[in-house]
């Protein structure tokens, strides 16, 4: 269920999140306007997902991406939540963000630790780049949708 969608193109503006702290645990996520959540399939299953993400028109690079329950609005609406596996010299809020989700890794889950949930993301990111460099991944980092003008929405593509 959580690949029918797939792979899935959405391109929107980052917004400033609700401060869980992302970057403090080295793994800064890029969060889409509640807008844009709106637009995703209702039914799309909240977890752990990868592909591609480009920022306004800079170099396409590896991602993984997390789609779980918004604690600010009670848990009722859901986040959208890039990390994207390069190092940026400076944040980027307020640009456009451009990701297509090619595959799925888990379901969201409750950690013990801090210690658990870092090691966690961090084999989700391993799993994300030996995915990616597979041929069916691989093919959508060369896609169009990464180099046309940013008004032209590619939802549901
Ligand atoms: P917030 O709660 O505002 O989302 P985070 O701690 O999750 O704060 O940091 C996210 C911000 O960090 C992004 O909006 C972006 O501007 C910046 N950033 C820098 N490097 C990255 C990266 N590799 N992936 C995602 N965001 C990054
Ligand atoms: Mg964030």
């Amino acid at each position: 269920a959580a690949m029918r969608h797939l792979p899935y193109f959405c391109r929107g503006e980052v917004v400033k999140g609700f401060g869980r702290g992302s970057k403090e645990l080295g793994i800064p996520t890029a969060n889409f306007s509640e807008q844009v959540v709106e637009s995703f399939p209702s039914d799309i299953s909240t977890g752990i997902y990868y592909g591609w993400a480009c920022v306004g028109n800079g170099d396409v690079h590896k991602m993984v991406l997390s789609i779980g329950w918004n604690p600010f609005y009670k848990n009722i609406k859901k986040s959208v939540e890039t990390h994207i596996i390069h190092t940026f010299k400076e944040d980027f809020y307020g640009e456009i963000l451009s990701i297509v989700i090619t595959g799925y890794i888990r379901p969201e889950k409750n950690f013990d630790s801090l210690e658990a949930l870092i090691s966690a993301i961090q084999e989700d990111i391993e799993e994300a780049k030996r995915q990616l460099d597979l041929p069916e991944h691989l093919k959508l980092k060369e896609d169009n949708f990464f180099h046309l003008p940013e008004g032209k929405i590619v939802n549901n593509h």
